[in-house]
């Protein structure tokens, strides 16, 4: 496989040929908007090796570590190379990151939001419609550009390419030939990569996964930080057959189709598996990890969380209890997120195994 460039060469590579940059927080928001607008996102999940404490100054010590560190992040030197951030409305953590950016920090550069829907209603699509196309008047007056409904739809259609690639890479983790580091560097590409260049490496994945072996796994949570924990993982003898990350597997949108953009981008938004982000009926998201675990052959959920997640907490009991039903062991560990894993979540993870053996 092609080696996977780094966030700082795309960055680069963007401003060369004189594309925007922009920094955006997770989960979901419409990639094709801003490609659309000449800006090319380069997410923020944390990252692991930020000094957190910039941000600690602006929230609660009980705020999850993706908000403090990425806050760090924006109001150091980073920030030069960024000329607009998106923070999607994920969680109240994320939305008091916005507030505090736009009314407190006060960056150079634009924040932008985007409210999601919590529900699948036709009134829904019309409210997610109308968020979108607030935001493409907040991109056109940033950008002073108007790319029209062909260039919305062209912008549409590359990226639905590479998210199907994505859900084809998540859907079927065991044919292909890669360790799970790798296998999860090449996933989170997506986080940063234009397009093209993800879906030219995604095309040249080994498919010969017969190397895999010990206990299979499905990985949940937002992101797995640091990616030494694949390592570790393997290590106490299991391997990651399938995953329920953020970061992940619930990023694998459906195709759309039809003559309206703004539509297109809704629908596509809105067809994400469940997600306790976007308010998804926890039963309906036990029954959708129950049959995806039994088709992958998964023998336990591990839900790694960084600390302090709300909407991941707030499902875990109801989904401990539906899974248990289903006779499906799950284990919820939480992390800080630091350069290593920690040995007491290293012993929680290696008595897992062992019992799933
Ligand atoms: S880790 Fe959880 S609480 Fe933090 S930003 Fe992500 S969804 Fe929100």
């Amino acid at each position: 496989m092609m080696e996977i460039p780094s966030r700082k060469q795309i960055i680069e590579e963007i401003r060369d040929r004189g594309d925007r940059v922009a920094a955006v927080l997770p989960i979901h928001y419409p990639r094709a908007l801003l490609r659309a607008y000449g800006i090319c996102p380069v997410e923020i999940w944390g990252p692991p090796g930020v000094d957190p404490a910039a941000g600690n100054s602006h929230f609660q010590a009980y705020t999850c570590a993706i908000v403090r560190h990425a806050t760090s992040l924006l109001v150091g030197p980073a920030a030069q190379s960024v000329d607009l951030i998106l923070v999607p409305h994920t969680c109240d953590a994320l939305q008091g990151m916005g507030s505090v950016l736009r009314d407190f920090i006060e960056p150079e550069q634009p924040v932008v939001t985007l409210y999601h829907p919590r529900g699948r209603r036709d009134s829904d699509k019309a409210f997610l419609v109308r968020e979108l196309k607030r935001l493409a008047g907040e991109l056109g007056e940033i950008t002073g550009k108007n790319p029209g409904e062909a260039g919305l739809m062209k912008a549409i259609d590359i990226e639905e390419e590479a998210t199907q690639l994505l859900a084809d890479l998540c859907g079927d983790r065991k044919t292909f030939g890669l360790s799970d580091r790798e296998f999860y560097a090449l996933v989170r590409s997506r986080e940063y990569l234009p397009a093209e260049q993800f879906i030219e490496l995604a095309r040249t994945v080994p498919k010969d996964g017969s190397g895999h072996s010990g206990v299979a796994l499905m990985l949940s949570g937002i992101v797995p930080e640091p990616m030494d924990v694949f390592d570790r993982i393997n290590e106490v003898g299991a391997w990651v057959i399938d995953d329920d990350l953020a970061c992940g597997s619930r990023r694998a949108y459906i195709p759309t189709s039809g003559s309206d953009p703004f539509e297109r981008l809704a629908e596509s938004l809105l067809s994400m598996p469940p997600c306790p982000t976007v308010g998804s009926p926890i039963s309906e998201r036990a029954r959708y990890l129950c049959d995806r675990m039994k088709a992958s052959g998964a023998r336990g959920m591990l839900v790694y969380d960084v600390k302090f997640c709300e909407p991941e907490l707030f499902d875990l009991p109801l989904l401990r209890e539906e899974l248990d039903t289903a006779g499906i062991p799950l284990l919820h560990v939480e992390y800080e997120m630091g350069s290593a894993v920690s040995q007491q979540a290293l012993t929680r993870i290696e008595a897992f195994v062992e019992m799933l053996q």
